[in-house]
């Protein structure tokens, strides 16, 4: 694996697969990699060759009382672990690289990155496609990865995308979750003790909505009061949101119809965290998953 550093030298490699008719794949991280980066890569790997996996944490995605200084960084071990994977290359830039001075530009996708995070995190997401988009503009990948852990920022990200006639496709893989259910992070460090416990209740009251959703249950009001029953019962755990929404407006919805997301988030001590569950269509029920 080849660790890049320089934009010109990452265009330059990418430039030459390309022009050998070569698959570039993306898959951007923040580092302090897991189970639920490394899954993103092996979706990549099976799709694109050279692979090229981005670590870059991203100052303008942080609010000013974000945990930008605390972020977990773990280059030496994160290397280590993307070799082991046989990845291509590692695109690993510095701040300074990426926004250097006299950087004026940014990239909103409008309405969509109004609501549910991008309330509670204002900014948010102005930086998230900022980056993204730059990143694209590096890579020029052919297929890009991305998680539905963030499925508000896969949205976001698609919906760029298309609007900007960018010609790559995005992948949004399924959640990888720690045995007890809670959502692999790189935040859940963060977690200790009985936070960590008590963090599991978002996954079972996600859990509790599918299984409401089996016995029938299709009206959103009463399928979110059961999601809330679970997560009262953990004192530990302060819900910010908790909507069921439409997957193309992201708006709420007031009956299951089409292909729609259960998504929260809530803080456990002063971790936040959020999770979510995709609704889809499967004849005349529902698919779940969490
Ligand atoms: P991050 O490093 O947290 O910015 O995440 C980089 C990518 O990994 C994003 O597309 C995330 O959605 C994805 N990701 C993070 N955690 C998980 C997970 N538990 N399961 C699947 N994808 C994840």
């Amino acid at each position: 694996m080849e660790t890049i550093h320089t934009i010109e030298w990452m265009k330059q490699i990418t430039h030459e697969a390309r022009a050998q008719d070569r698959i570039v794949g993306l898959v951007p991280t923040m580092g302090a990699l897991h189970e639920g980066h490394f899954s993103l890569i092996r979706a990549a790997q099976r799709e694109c060759a050279p692979v090229v996996v981005s670590l870059f944490v991203n100052p303008k995605q942080f609010g000013p009382s974000e945990d930008l200084n605390q972020y977990p960084r773990t280059l030496e071990a994160d290397r280590a672990a993307l070799e082991a994977l046989g990845v291509d290359y590692l695109f690993a830039p510095s701040p300074q690289e990426m926004y250097p001075p006299g950087f004026h530009t940014a990239v909103v996708v409008e309405g969509l990155s109004d609501r549910l995070e991008g309330r509670s995190r204002p900014g948010h997401f102005r930086g998230v496609t900022t980056v993204v988009l730059k990143l694209f503009g590096i890579v020029q990948p052919r297929f890009a990865y991305f998680g539905r852990k963030d499925a508000q920022q896969a949205r976001l990200i698609r919906q760029m995308s298309a609007d900007l006639n960018l010609d790559n496709r995005v992948v949004v893989c399924p959640i990888v979750r720690a045995a007890d259910g809670l959502a692999l992070s790189s935040r859940n460090v963060y977690l200790k003790g009985e936070d960590r416990r008590a963090s599991a209740a978002l996954s079972r009251s996600l859990a509790v909505v599918r299984d409401e959703i089996a016995r029938g249950e299709r009206d959103t009001a009463r399928l979110l009061a059961a999601l809330r029953r679970i997560l009262t019962t953990e004192p530990r755990v302060a819900l910010d949101y908790a909507e069921i929404v439409d997957n193309e407006t992201l708006e709420p919805i007031a009956s299951l119809r089409g292909t729609c997301y259960v998504l929260l988030a809530a803080k456990v001590g002063d971790t936040r965290l959020i999770d979510n569950a995709l609704i889809e269509p499967d004849g005349a029920n529902f698919k779940v998953s969490v």
